[in-house]
């Protein structure tokens, strides 16, 4: 086998892999992580009045779970008043959503790899254009 035929299949190999990346392939907390760092990256704090999460309470909100701030008395998680608050995705496919507004994929692309209608992801993503 000639070498560009040998490099042709490689190529090929790659963008069927490329291809085939999706949802399934993320660390599910990996991306809650990183994700919720890139909406918060100063801190754990209250959405309504801004208080500094106490240590205590920090690893619930970076679980996205419900509470509640001792300033204020809001109620709240860590997507309350961000663009994934009430977006009914979850932190792998919002990966993958941004990987593909990022790559400059079409609408399709991306909601055929998270398995959603391509309506819905201009929705997502006019949320995150503010
Ligand atoms: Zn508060």
């Amino acid at each position: 086998m000639e070498r560009t035929e040998i490099l042709a299949k490689k190529a090929k190999t790659l963008l069927d892999i490329g291809g085939a990346v999706g949802p399934a392939w993320m660390d599910g907390a990996a991306c809650r992580e990183a994700i919720l760092r890139e909406l918060h990256p100063d801190g754990a704090r209250c959405p309504r009045c801004g208080h500094a999460l106490p240590e205590g309470k920090a690893g619930a909100f970076w679980e996205v779970r419900r509470m509640r701030c001792d300033a204020c008395g809001a109620w709240f998680t860590a997507l309350s008043g961000t663009p994934m608050d009430r977006m009914h995705i979850g932190f792998r496919c919002l990966a993958i959503l941004a990987l593909g507004v990022a790559s400059g994929w079409s609408a399709s692309e991306i909601a055929r790899r998270i398995d959603r209608d391509p309506d819905t992801v201009r929705r997502y993503v006019r949320r995150f254009a503010g």
